[in-house]
């Protein structure tokens, strides 16, 4: 039957617990653009931040920092509800048999350790977890290599989405449906996001009238490998966190210079450094000082993925850059996961519960994952399924076209929405969008999203977090 009482669309670790909680209290199908596993999520190294030691850290500190590293604009309530949540959400993992290592380490920007994690892969441990038991539950149908193309609307409601899988299209009618889809750092040209994260919830939500904000606060991660691969590999900060520092061209530390954390410095400083100090060379991470075994041990898919690219983690100096890692902004979501629009919900990156404000501070990303999964659990309910036929647009596929469009949207965000900005650059970068026309979905959406986070950028003259701009 293709209805359901909770859509789910998407399978990283916001989708996944989402469906968990909701399948204790009715059915639910879970769509997903590629396998179960391929997510952001899945890629996620350091951990995920929560407070469960209270001898040296407390709510008001976790709280503190994530306003500081926001700039202020967080929405203070949804910070609350997340430092308050993220320790129960780590348990509720725990319990589901995810290993976190027996003490947390810290992270640029946290004044405590407080990121639990799994070494560098715990992004892939808590999705293996999740994903297991989600194929244990009989009330959950998993649909792979389902794309959504728009959410089926009546009026304001949202009564399920259209689906395609192979060159089938169809609405799948759902009583309440929750966006799960990420981000969309594959729209730049340098990302550690992998391919399915183009923004297709942002552009289907958008589409069918629901509240977008802060989109322009895309955060850039300062340490990716250098590398040609679409998904570049992340040289996580705990790697900072554990005493590896940054070095220029010339061999110098340049980090104490700009920010008195240096090395711990929020993401947007330490970014920017690294982008005026690549004006003279290259830019390398250094952890010589740290003995091999040591960093075999504690960061093993590092360790093989440095030692894969030709380096050695423990004798080289590895070349690093800054790349698009996180959209901060997306879907206008309450405390309970809810959007403006009637029967739709958000969860994870695609939402803008309003933690992050201008910038995410690291390993907060996973806890609002997991937290705000749990919500939805809570807040959905089982309702009448409206099977009426939402019409089908007449979608267009074409792959040349894509292959010509998508390089240009990514390269065009890269260099004119990146993560140095000017009045002009956007201005460009909005003038060629506009002119593009494509008539294949994909690139449709790409164009789409690439507009309306360069509309964001020039409606915000100065700069703030993540959103930097020289003029
Ligand atoms: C390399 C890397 C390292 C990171 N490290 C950390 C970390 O240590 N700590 C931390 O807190 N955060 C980290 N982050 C960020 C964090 O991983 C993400 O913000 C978080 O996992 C997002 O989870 P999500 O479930 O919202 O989205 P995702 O995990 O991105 O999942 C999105 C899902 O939606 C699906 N999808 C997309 N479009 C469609 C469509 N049209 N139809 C159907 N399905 C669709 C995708 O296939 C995928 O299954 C990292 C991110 C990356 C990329």
């Amino acid at each position: 039957m293709n209805q359901t009482n909770f859509l789910i669309i998407g399978s990283g670790i916001a989708g996944l617990t989402a469906a968990l909680k909701l399948s204790e209290k009715g059915s639910v199908v879970i769509a997903t653009k590629s396998n179960l596993l391929e997510s952001s999520s899945r890629y996620a190294q350091a951990g995920i931040a929560a407070v469960r030691n209270f001898r040296w850290d407390s709510f008001a500190e976790h709280f503190a920092d994530t306003l500081t590293a926001g700039c202020g604009i967080n929405n203070k309530a949804a910070v609350k509800f997340l430092v308050e949540n993220a320790p129960k959400a780590v348990d509720w993992l725990t319990k589901l048999g995810v290993p976190f290592r027996k003490n947390p380490t810290r992270e640029a920007a946290h004044s405590h350790s407080r990121v639990w994690n799994t070494r560098d892969s715990t992004g892939e441990s808590i999705e293996k977890v999740l994903a297991a038991e989600v194929k244990k539950r009989k009330n959950i149908r998993i649909l792979t290599n389902a794309t959504l193309l728009d959410l089926a609307m009546e009026k304001k409601v949202c009564v399920g989405g259209i689906l395609k899988t192979g060159k089938k299209i169809f609405v799948l009618a759902s009583g309440q449906t929750i966006l799960a889809t990420g981000g969309f750092g594959q729209l730049y040209a340098k990302t550690t996001n992998p391919k399915v994260s183009v923004g297709d919830g942002i552009a289907a939500a958008y589409r069918a009238g629901a509240k977008l904000r802060d989109l322009e606060f895309v955060q850039f991660h300062p340490t990716a490998l250098v590398g040609k691969q679409t998904r570049l590999t992340l040289l996580s900060e705990s790697l900072r966190g554990e005493g590896a520092v940054l070095r220029n061209s010339r061999g110098e530390r340049f980090l104490p210079a700009y920010h008195p954390a240096a090395e711990l410095a929020p993401r947007d400083i330490v970014s920017r450094a690294i982008f005026e100090e690549m004006k003279n060379g290259k830019v390398y991470l250094d952890f010589t000082r740290a003995d091999a075994k040591f960093l075999e041990a504690r960061f093993p898919l590092i360790w093989k993925e440095v030692k894969k690219a030709g380096f050695n983690l423990a004798k080289d100096l590895i070349p690093i850059f800054p790349v698009a890692h996180y959209a901060c902004g997306g879907v206008v979501t309450n405390l309970r996961s809810e959007t403006n629009l009637k029967n739709l919900f958000a969860v994870g990156e695609v939402a803008d519960t309003g933690i992050h404000g201008g910038n995410r501070l690291a390993s907060n990303s996973l806890a609002e994952a997991v937290v705000f999964g749990l919500a939805v659990g809570k807040a959905g309910k089982v309702i009448e399924i409206k099977t009426a036929e939402a019409k089908i647009p007449n979608y267009v596929f074409d792959l040349q076209e894509d292959l010509k469009i998508l390089p240009l949207v990514r390269n065009l965000m890269w260099k004119n929405v990146g993560i140095i900005r000017e009045k002009r650059g956007l201005m460009a970068a909005q003038k060629t969008l506009q002119k593009l026309k494509p008539r294949s979905f994909v690139s449709k959406n790409a164009v789409t999203v690439g507009k309306l986070v360069v509309a964001a950028a020039l409606r915000r003259k100065k700069s703030l977090g993540a959103h930097f701009r020289v003029d």
